[in-house]
């Protein structure tokens, strides 16, 4: 009980504990209260029945002999009586009493006649009922008696009926007893149910206090914390489900962090030479380092310029604004588009660049800028990751219903574990080189929106290949168009 007490306190007024202990204790004290209540009524009843038919009984059988004595001639009928009562049998448990006509007690098998008339409720139900028969249950004497009274159906002056009084004691101590156990066992049934309840109202709270404990942790940016997951029912899966949140948060405060530190680094770089190179001029120049100087801070430009774009776009992604201007277009054009950009760069950086070249048209229902920006991103990260010397081999072809491009590199790899994740939003796999991480991600929804599929393979030191697929426009669509 202290326990309880102390339970219930550590866990508020409010506290589920205490609002279920209150409630279920509420419920069984009740439920027990209820059943030693009927099964006291039940029992009494049954005793003091059984009582009442056994004197009942006892009552006929004396009557009967009575009748019999009466109509003897052979024997003095008042002295018979006499004997009878004097010599009653059962005297220890039943005391036989005889009753003249003026509802006195004339003689008793106890040997002890009352003087003067007495309160027998029994015997005036007797004498004015119709069967000539009462009973009494009540207190006499300063105990619970049962009495019956039969009339005679044969008075005279002296015996007008006769009355068996059982004293109820006996039952009573009985009736007690069995209350008694009773009682013990309600009190016993009520301190396994509160232990129980306790268990089970703990085995709830514990866990639950925990997780707000932890909820308030990572609401303060402590990801550390984990709940013990122990059991596999509701509670166990709110373990989970909160861990797997924990985990997510964490992830996400991680990918958050790297993405600051990645941004504000890939920022400054551009930014560091744009200064630079705008101080060198700004101290006067020859044509030559203009030029170059000019070169570097449009190129630096350029790259600051893309680097918002692939953040405006992410957030317009973020925010469900990502929207497609979708027109007929041949794929192949802008993958071309694409590749002029990179031939340079690639024959700088002595890598060789090689295209298949197909003759065929690849018609796409699609946004031209925006397929053109993911084969850009594609060969920008085959351009970037690939060593001097390397090779980069695009591929188009056709199937019936799509077309693939296959842009293979020689670079440096992705590990296995980082494959799964080069697709997710500033992951970057790879931190020597520049890049926000939010390339593929993009190219990726942009892919997706157009139906299609981007997918890497790769193998660390041997190479990466990305394979884009893109539904064709059908003929039927086509036709509907025109
Ligand atoms: P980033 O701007 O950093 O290149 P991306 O979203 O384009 O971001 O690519 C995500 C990550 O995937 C890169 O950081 C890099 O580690 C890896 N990756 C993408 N393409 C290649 C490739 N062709 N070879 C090796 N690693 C690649």
């Amino acid at each position: 009980m202290e326990r309880l007490s102390s339970f219930l306190h550590a866990h508020g007024k409010q506290s589920i504990a205490r609002r279920w202990m209150m409630n279920t204790m509420l419920v069984i004290v009740i439920v027990l209260i209820t059943v030693n209540v009927c099964i006291y009524y039940l029992v009494k009843q049954y005793f003091y029945g059984s009582a009442e038919s056994y004197l009942i009984s006892e009552a006929n059988a004396e009557e009967t002999i009575m009748a019999r004595l009466y109509d003897d001639s052979t024997v003095n009928w008042s002295t018979g009586v006499r004997q009878m009562i004097e010599n009653f049998e059962k005297r220890d448990q039943i005391e036989m009493m005889s009753i003249n006509q003026n509802g006195e007690v004339s003689m008793s098998s106890s040997g002890f006649t009352p003087k003067g008339p007495m309160e027998m409720p029994d015997y005036e139900m007797a004498k004015n009922g119709e069967d000539g028969r009462g009973v009494f249950i009540g207190r006499e004497g300063g105990e619970n008696i049962i009495a019956v009274t039969v009339m005679l159906s044969r008075p005279t002056s002296n015996y007008g009926a006769f009355r068996l009084v059982s004293s109820l004691t006996l039952l009573d101590s009985q009736l007690s007893r069995i209350m008694f156990i009773a009682l013990a066992i309600s009190v016993f049934v009520l301190l396994i149910a509160i232990m129980m309840g306790l268990y089970f109202v703990k085995s709830i709270c514990v866990p639950l206090a925990r997780i707000s404990s932890t909820a308030k942790k990572l609401a303060k940016g402590d990801f550390s914390e984990r709940i013990p997951v122990t059991s596999g029912d509701e509670i166990g899966q709110l373990s989970m489900a909160f861990n797997d949140m924990a985990n997510d948060l964490e992830n996400s405060e991680q990918i958050k962090n790297d993405f600051i530190s990645s941004v504000s680094h890939e920022l400054r770089t551009p930014l560091t030479a744009i200064k630079g190179w705008s101080e060198t001029l700004a101290m006067g120049y020859d044509p030559e380092t203009f030029s170059k100087g000019m070169k570097v801070i449009t190129g630096e430009t350029l790259r600051l310029e893309q680097m918002v774009e692939e953040l405006l776009d992410f957030s317009r992604i973020q925010s469900g604004h990502f929207t497609l201007q979708m027109a007929a277009i041949d794929v192949i054009a802008e993958l071309e588009d694409a590749l002029l950009l990179y031939n340079d760069k690639a024959k700088k950086e002595h890598k060789t660049l090689s295209y298949n070249n197909p003759e065929f048209m690849c018609a796409v229902t699609g946004d031209k800028s925006r397929l053109r920006q993911v084969f850009i991103n594609v060969l920008d990260n085959a351009v970037k990751y690939t060593e001097e010397g390397g090779q980069i081999d695009v591929m188009a072809e056709k199937t019936d219903t799509n077309v693939v491009v296959i842009v293979t590199d020689t670079g440096c790899g992705i590990a296995p574990e980082d494959l799964p994740k080069i697709k997710q939003k500033f992951y970057k796999a790879n931190s020597t080189k520049r890049g926000s991480g939010i390339g593929l991600a993009v190219a990726d929804e942009i892919i997706t929106l157009h139906g299609g599929s981007l997918e890497a393979e790769s193998k660390p030191g041997v190479g990466t290949r990305i394979t884009i697929v893109l539904p064709l426009t059908s003929k039927k669509e086509r036709t509907d168009d025109e």
